[in-house]
C-alpha cells in the first residue's frame, strides 16, 4: 500500500532508540522527511546515519531535553511546521508509590504529558492551513491497565488521553488527526531496564513473546497516512493480546 506522505516533514520525538527510532524508520521508509529528537547528540547522529544509509533520506537532528521548557522551544525552532508530529520520550522510573516525591511527580508530567500538548498546540494551526495534519503519541498499555509499580506512567499517560480525546474532535473537520499509540511489552533497551517487571508481563502476552519495535513502527506509519485520515481520537494496543477486554 502507498501511503501517499512522501515529502512530508515529520518531526519525531525520542527517536534516537527503540519506538521512536522505529517510527522514524517507517515513515522514511516512506519518504518522509525527518527531524529527529533526542538528548544525547551523538545517539542521535548515529540513529540519522542508520536511517540515512537504509533508505536514502538523511534526517536532521535536534539535540534536546523535552522535559524542560528549553528544550521545547529548541524543538519548535528545528522544525517549526511539521506536517507529521509523533510525540515520545522515555517512560517514568518505576518504583514503590509512598516514596515518589513531588519533583517526580513534575518531571513525569512534564515529560510524558506537557511536552506532547505543547508540541502539538505548537503544530495544528500549520496543519489546520494546510488540510493535512497527522499527530500520533506515543503512550502506554498503563492506559487501560495499570502496571504496579509505574505510577507515574499509570497515572500521567492519562492526562495525555484525555487531552487527546478533547483535542481531536475539535480539528478533525481540516483533515487533522490524534491518536496515540499505546505498547505492551516491545523489546527496547525501555523494557530492560524494566528487569523483573517487563518479564512478568512479557510471560502473559497471548502472543507468546514481546514485540518487536518496527510492529509500532508500521502502525505509526499507517496512522500518519493519508488513508487513515478517518480515525481520530483512538487509542490503539500494540500489545499481542496482553490486555485482554472486549471492547
Ligand atoms: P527507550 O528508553 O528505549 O527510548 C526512549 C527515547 O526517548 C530515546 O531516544 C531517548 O533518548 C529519548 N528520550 C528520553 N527522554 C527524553 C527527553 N526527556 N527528551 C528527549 N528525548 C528523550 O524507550 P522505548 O521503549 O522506545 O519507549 C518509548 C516510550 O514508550 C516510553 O515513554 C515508554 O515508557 C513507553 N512504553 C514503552 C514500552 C516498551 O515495552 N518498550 C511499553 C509501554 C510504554
Amino acid at each position: 500500500m502507498n501511503f501517499n506522505i512522501a515529502g512530508k516533514q515529520a518531526l519525531v520525538c525520542g527517536a534516537s532508540r527503540g519506538l521512536g527510532f522505529a517510527c522514524a524508520e517507517a515513515l522514511a521508509g516512506e519518504g518522509v522527511s525527518l527531524t529527529l529528537v533526542a538528548r544525547s547528540g551523538a545517539a542521535l547522529d548515529i540513529a540519522a546515519k542508520h536511517i540515512a544509509e537504509t533508505t536514502g533520506h538523511a534526517p536532521k537532528t535536534v539535540e534536546a531535553d523535552l522535559s524542560t521548557e528549553k528544550g521545547r522551544q529548541r524543538v519548535l525552532s528545528g522544525c517549526p511546521t511539521p506536517d507529521i508530529l509523533v510525540t515520545n520520550a522515555g517512560g517514568p522510573s518505576s518504583g514503590d508509590f509512598r516514596k515518589l516525591t513531588h519533583t517526580q511527580w513534575l518531571t513525569a508530567l512534564e515529560t510524558n504529558f506537557l511536552a506532547a500538548e505543547e508540541l502539538i498546540k505548537a503544530a495544528v494551526d500549520h496543519m489546520i492551513n494546510k488540510s493535512f495534519g497527522r499527530i500520533v503519541n506515543i503512550t502506554s498499555m498503563t492506559v487501560r491497565t495499570p502496571i504496579q509499580g509505574l505510577d507515574l506512567s499509570n497515572a500521567t499517560r492519562l492526562a495525555l488521553t484525555g487531552y487527546v480525546a478533547g483535542v481531536a474532535r475539535q480539528i478533525a473537520k481540516h483533515n487533522v488527526t490524534i491518536n496515540n499509540l499505546l505498547p505492551g511489552p516491545i523489546a527496547t533497551e525501555r523494557l530492560l531496564e524494566l528487569g523483573q517487571t517487563a518479564e512478568q508481563l512479557i510471560a502473559r502476552v497471548p502472543a507468546g513473546r514481546a514485540g518487536h519495535p518496527r510492529e509500532l513502527g508500521a502502525a505509526c506509519a499507517f496512522l500518519c497516512s493519508e488513508q487513515a485520515g478517518f480515525i481520530t481520537g483512538q487509542n490503539l494496543l500494540v500489545d499481542g493480546g496482553l490486555c485482554s477486554f472486549t471492547v
